[in-house]
């Protein structure tokens, strides 16, 4: 699968996954706080977790303490909280954020460019400091920057938006004027192996899904050993103290990384963060993983910038720093950008999303916590920021644009596993649904193979009476024929059956089974309908013999054949049902046919007629979603969770996709348009699939994953 938000979150490799299982099944862990012997092996496999942090990042515990958080969110609030930041001057809080940095003492800072996790530590330090300063890297550097004391400054090492590293200069250069400095290395240590013997902050807070994506909720704070007289705990919990009295306000606590761990610790999760350092090993390392994630986004960059619209235009604005300043010290594993409209104006960044998903790629979009960036990438005002809030704007909500201008952006990431197919895949889905209005079909370049993808079924449909319409239902019984119901009626008019393609009048009705025990057949008005049950014991009749099989049929009665007759304004009809015992039903030629959402897609932007009404049109069963378009034309087997299939066969299409079931008349285009594209090969689209592994009770459910295979 093309997945491209690694800053998101890596992915663990299955390999990892693997060994990890491996290693829980054999172990036994305690509670470390006590005593025995299950306790002090889970106290070791602790320590030694602590060892490997220090030595991944070339320092001892000679400099650093290790203390387990939740995650980096959490080893920043732990500094917040804790920083001893002097006896405070000015009376209140402080209402007004500088942007300049003030000198003195009790001062707190952080850049622009930063997540909301480091924006929020200003709200527990306010009541502590008296001053809060929002900066520029530039600013740090300025000669005539004041000195402080007791003043703490949240050091951005990337930015998790455009992922423009800082210069971890600047952190020697803040230390130098007083500052303690605290870094956010939660977006840096993802695809960067920082050298704390080099550079050294007072306290480092980063996850380590964000390094090897398994496990989660697990991070650690590194805290400086000759900084540790910067922060005091003025609380206790469950294993932070070695004495406490609780009818005083007596309490003493333990020695600084237990102090800092309230509570019990995540020891499972802990004793595998060796397989994540083994897998980074596995990958050649941390520096080979940067050289090559670098490689990709330099690659992907190229790409979007050479995106044109057919007048010359540009497709994609990226929000980048100048390309001259940009190496792998200066420059992480994303990209940030937005896709432009031929004549100028942006595509929001929901629609980018949903045809990613129709497409099976996986990115982010949004702001991605990180409003700073945000607004000096998009041009965004603090006053944007609030009108937009007055305009129903939220966080993580569906409104990408105001005022046609963007809210948020596109972000694609790279890690260990990144590939240059996955830049392909997103090549090929910009080329095929937001470049140019010309409207030929372009190949575009081969993305991944089918087997790379995990697309899941979207919608299910039964058509309970032949060549009539129906409506998608979430769920159905299989049997070995197929759905349950499908094409179990059929209508014949004066012993003919009618099919669409000469008698166009049948998409005036559609048909579902209600209950799973009556058929209720419809106009297409709703205006009028009619309900047969399905325990009506019917007359038996003549075998018919339909698309060339003889199949026996019972005839439903006079009734039904009246209404049907009135409906479709024409004689002598009747409702047909399948025999009980008949192993057959009026399926044309095989059980199922499997249509894929992106090729549908790519259709209805070749002649701009709805995916609906396209989907209505080719009548499939099962459409799934999350595959690049026509890419199932390679397909030879597939299993939708534990039901199998095999390919029997492509569809191929004729004029009866032309008949608008609305109106019954014929309109060429979508004919064309699939003729267009298959250039002179047979016009199919969609794939007959037969089960290879029945059994009775199986279901079938939107939302439920596929696999395909190519061999
Ligand atoms: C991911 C990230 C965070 C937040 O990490 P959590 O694990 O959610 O606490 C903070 N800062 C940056 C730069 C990040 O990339």
């Amino acid at each position: 699968m093309p997945y491209l938000d690694h800053a998101g979150s890596t992915l663990p490799s299955k390999t990892q996954l693997e060994e990890i299982a491996k290693l829980q099944s054999n172990l036994i862990l305690a509670n470390p706080h006590s005593h025995h012997a299950t306790a002090i092996k889970t106290q070791q496999i602790v320590n030694s977790a602590r060892l490997r942090i220090l030595r991944y990042f070339n320092t001892t515990p000679d400099d650093y303490f290790v203390v387990f958080t939740n995650n980096t969110t959490h080893g920043l609030k732990i500094v917040a909280e804790n920083f001893k930041f002097g006896e405070k001057t000015e009376d209140g809080l402080v209402s007004e954020i500088s942007t300049v940095l003030k000198g003195g003492s009790s001062n707190f800072a952080y850049f622009h460019d930063s997540h909301h996790s480091v924006v929020g530590m200003r709200h527990v330090v306010n009541g502590k400091v008296n001053a809060i300063s929002c900066v520029d890297e530039k600013d740090i550097w300025e000669d005539n920057t004041p000195e402080v004391t007791n003043s703490l400054f949240a050091f951005t090492a990337m930015s998790n938006f455009c992922g423009k590293k800082y210069n971890l200069d600047g952190i020697k250069k803040l230390q130098e004027k007083g500052w303690s400095v605290c870094m956010d290395a939660a977006g840096l240590v993802s695809t960067s192996q920082p050298d704390f013997s080099v550079c050294q902050p007072n306290f480092i807070a980063f996850s380590f899904y964000k390094i090897f994506g398994y496990p989660t909720g697990i991070g650690a704070l590194l805290v400086r050993k000759d900084s540790a007289h910067l922060v005091e705990k003025t609380s206790f919990a469950g294993g932070t103290v070695q004495s406490v009295d609780e009818m005083s306000l007596f309490f003493i606590l333990r020695e600084f990384e237990r102090a800092y761990e309230e509570g019990t610790l995540n020891s499972y999760g802990i004793a595998q963060l060796q397989k994540g350092f083994e897998e980074v090993e596995r990958c050649g390392g941390m520096q080979k993983i940067q050289n090559l994630t670098y490689q990709l986004r330099c690659k992907a960059v190229k790409m979007l910038a050479s995106k044109l619209h057919p007048n010359g235009k540009k497709v994609v604005e990226i929000y980048s720093q100048p390309d001259c300043q940009i190496n792998p010290a200066s420059q992480g594993a994303i990209v940030a950008f937005n896709l432009l409209r031929i004549d100028g104006g942006y595509y929001g960044y929901t629609e980018v999303e949903k045809m990613c998903a129709i497409f099976g790629i996986e990115l982010r979009t949004g702001c991605f916590c990180n409003i700073g960036a945000c607004k000096k990438y998009l041009g965004i005002t603090s006053e944007m920021i609030r009108e937009n809030m007055n305009k129903g704007k939220r966080c993580g909500d569906e409104i990408d644009l105001i005022n046609g201008r963007p809210t948020g952006a596109i972000r694609i990431s790279f890690g260990r596993t990144s590939t240059e197919q996955d830049i392909d895949a997103l090549d090929q889905m910009i080329d095929t649904c937001f470049v140019g209005s010309d409207r030929s079909f372009s190949s575009g370049p081969k993305a991944l193979k089918l087997e790379a993808y995990l697309p899941t079924v979207v919608n299910l449909f039964s058509f309970p009476i032949k060549s009539v319409g129906s409506v998608p239902k979430e769920r159905y019984e299989l049997t070995a024929r197929g759905f349950k119901h499908d094409r179990d009626f059929l209508i014949v008019k004066d012993d003919v059956t009618l099919n669409l393609k000469i008698h166009p009048e049948l998409c005036r009705l559609t048909a579902i089974i209600v209950n799973d025990d009556s058929l209720q057949i419809q106009t297409f008005d709703q205006n009028d309908n009619f309900v047969i049950p399905m325990s009506l014991s019917l007359k038996e009749n003549d075998a018919k013999v339909v698309c060339k099989k003889t199949i026996a049929t019972l005839d439903c009665g006079d009734k039904v054949g009246k209404w049907l007759e009135n409906a479709l304004d024409m004689s002598n009809c009747r409702l047909l049902r399948v025999a009980e015992e008949s192993k057959k039903n009026f399926v044309n030629d095989s059980p199922f046919l499997l249509i894929n959402e992106a090729s549908v897609y790519m259709l209805s932007r070749h002649i701009n007629m709805e995916v609906q009404d396209i989907l209505t049109r080719f009548r499939s069963n099962i459409v799934v979603r999350g595959l690049p378009p026509f890419i199932e034309d390679t397909a030879k087997r597939l299993a939708i969770e534990n039901c199998e299939f095999e390919v029997v066969d492509k569809c191929t299409r004729c004029e009866m996709i032309c008949v608008d079931p609305m109106t019954g008349e014929k309109d060429p285009s979508l004919l064309l348009a699939l003729r267009d594209y298959r250039n002179k090969q047979k016009m199919t689209f969609g794939i007959y699939i037969r089960q290879t592994n029945f059994e009775s009770g199986q279901i079938l459910e939107s939302g439920m994953p596929v696999k395909f295979f190519t061999e």
